[in-house]
């Protein structure tokens, strides 16, 4: 069972707990939705940069076969140019007759810029573009020391260069022409046009940032979009796109920090499968991630107001809770003092504020109680009756406030020990002592006490015969019957007392003594 003591300190326990509990919810709330947002948004960028990663696959997946395609279109062209001069020889008649042949696959085809003819010595013996002879003379080319060195009979893809006969960049796919016997003969040659690439990167779209580009396997840039100043046959194997993924894997996805412009992209390569050439496609990671970041943005902007009017909410709620404590915990103290106030007021009504000892209201009350319960069980009840011997005298002599401590050191001398009995004040320097289950030999042994201690305070007293403060103690003790009520045990108190101060006052007198007995039997 809880006792009061224990009652406010256990619901102040529980109330602190309901606060903590509070706050540990709410921050949990804050904390998951902060969490699930940070999980949901990480998980939208992740899904963005895959589906970049994808769209840049598929790209370069259609540049490769762009450029397969188109170099592909310039080599069965030679390949049929280079079968015909190896049949019918390169003589005059044979080579008017090539020209308008030539002429015309460079009007069909918009991949080819133009179609050549050298032999073995570099000299130009027909071409596409004009059927006089050109005294010009190209074995000073990379793709015609080649040919002239190697007996290979597939297409070459050259380093890019500038054409003697427009100044455009073009890239040479040639071939080598034989003789009957297997020597060299010269060499055929298709220019394409890095122009023609460019065209086709220039309708794709891979945003403001993006780069495409295609390259030989030995790093040389063939074509690239934005195009840079100087960039065509620049050398561009060191880069760590080159050397870490496109030479090592046929394909791939990556993400690397461009060294041209320290743009970070992510790149997507594959290599064409007949030509020693690779292409990629780059787009930015920032343009990838631009729409995920303002959209993310928003969204914690509104999350974070949510979670700050939670946090709000919840401060409120605890403060509340806070609050309620608060003013139960004032009641409770209220309450508290309340009764101590009641205590002291009952202890006001009750006792008798100069000496201490029971006011004549508790007298009276404890009196008309004892007296019946003395009644009901048939035992003695004594009432000692108390005067202080020639106290006006004492006042007169010694002042009222004299008068008072002595009234108080009395007051002391009388209190009882036994629990039950009453000692009360019954008017002006008047007391009374209530004895319970005490008889009458019992009563004049504790009245003659009460008459020594009070000689024993030796309270300097000129005006009484003694000198000093006595007191006269008149006794009864009677077993109440219906015969009688409680008036007849205090007047033959009070007699016993008048008895007393008649025989000359510091003495014990009893209802026996010349008094007959308050209650016949
Ligand atoms: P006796 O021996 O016959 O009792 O003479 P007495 O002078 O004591 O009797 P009396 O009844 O004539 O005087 C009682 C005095 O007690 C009168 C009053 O001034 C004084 N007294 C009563 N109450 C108080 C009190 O509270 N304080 C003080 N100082 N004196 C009190
Ligand atoms: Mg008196
Ligand atoms: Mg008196």
């Amino acid at each position: 069972m809880t006792t009061p003591e224990e009652a406010p300190a256990s619901s102040s326990a529980k109330r602190v707990n309901i606060r903590i509990f509070a706050t540990v919810f709410v921050g949990l709330v804050c904390i998951s939705i902060l969490a699930l947002h940070i999980f949901f948004s990480w998980s939208v960028r992740n899904k963005d940069v895959d589906d970049a990663q994808v769209a840049t696959a598929n790209l370069s997946r259609a540049l490769a076969e762009h450029a397969e395609a188109t170099l592909t279109s310039a080599d069965s062209v030679l390949f049929g140019i280079v079968q015909r001069l190896e049949v019918e020889g390169n003589d005059r008649e044979a080579l008017a007759r090539l020209y308008p042949l030539l002429a015309s696959y460079v009007k069909e085809l918009p991949q080819l810029q133009g179609l050549f003819i050298y032999d073995q010595t570099g000299k130009w013996l027909v071409n596409s573009l004009d059927d006089s002879p050109w005294m010009l003379n190209n074995a000073d080319r990379e793709y015609f020391i080649f040919h002239m060195t190697h007996t290979d009979r597939n297409a070459h893809i050259g380093v890019p260069v500038k054409s003697r006969s427009t100044g455009d960049w073009i890239i040479p796919v040639s071939r080598r022409i034989n003789r009957p016997d297997g020597s060299f003969a010269g060499v055929a040659l298709a220019t394409v046009p890095v122009a023609y690439f460019l065209k086709f990167y220039t309708s794709l779209d891979t945003g403001k940032k993006g780069e495409i580009l295609l390259a030989s396997q030995a790093g040389i840039m063939l074509a690239e979009h934005p195009l840079q100043v100087d960039s065509i046959g620049k050398n561009i194997s060191n880069g760590n796109l080159v050397s870490e993924h496109a030479r090592r894997n046929k394909r791939g996805v990556a993400m690397i920090q461009s060294s041209r412009d320290g743009l970070l992209r992510i790149y997507s390569y594959k290599r064409l499968e007949k030509y020693p050439l690779f292409v990629t496609a780059g787009v930015s990671y920032d343009e990838v991630l631009a729409g995920w970041r303002t959209e993310t943005l928003l969204q914690s902007i509104g999350v974070l107001i949510l979670v700050a009017m939670l946090a709000w909410l919840g401060k409120r709620l605890v403060d509340q809770i806070k609050l309620r404590a608060q003013a139960q915990q004032k009641l409770l103290s209220a309450r508290e003092k309340l009764v101590e106030m009641n205590k002291a007021l009952q202890k006001m009504a009750l006792e008798d504020s100069l000496t201490g000892v029971a006011n004549r209201r508790q007298f009276d009350v404890t009196l008309a109680n004892e007296f019946n319960r003395a009644k009901r069980e048939s035992q003695p009840l004594a009432l000692l009756m108390i005067d202080v011997d020639h106290f006006k005298k004492y006042n007169d002599t010694y002042g009222h406030p004299a008068g008072d401590v002595c009234l108080q050191k009395i007051g002391k001398v009388i209190q009882m020990n036994r629990p039950g009995d009453l000692s009360a004040r019954y008017g002006g320097e008047e007391f009374a002592i209530l004895l319970p289950n005490t008889d009458l030999r019992g009563a004049i042994v504790v009245a003659e006490k009460i008459c020594a201690d009070v000689r024993n305070l030796n309270i300097p007293h000129g005006k009484n015969p003694t000198g000093i403060v006595t007191i006269s103690v008149g006794v009864q003790s009677i077993v109440p019957n219906k015969n009688c009520n409680l008036m007849d045990l205090v007047s033959a108190s009070d007699k016993a007392l008048y008895t007393a101060k008649a025989r000359g006052r510091d003495q014990v007198c009893s209802s026996d003594d010349e008094i007959p007995p308050a209650c016949g039997p």
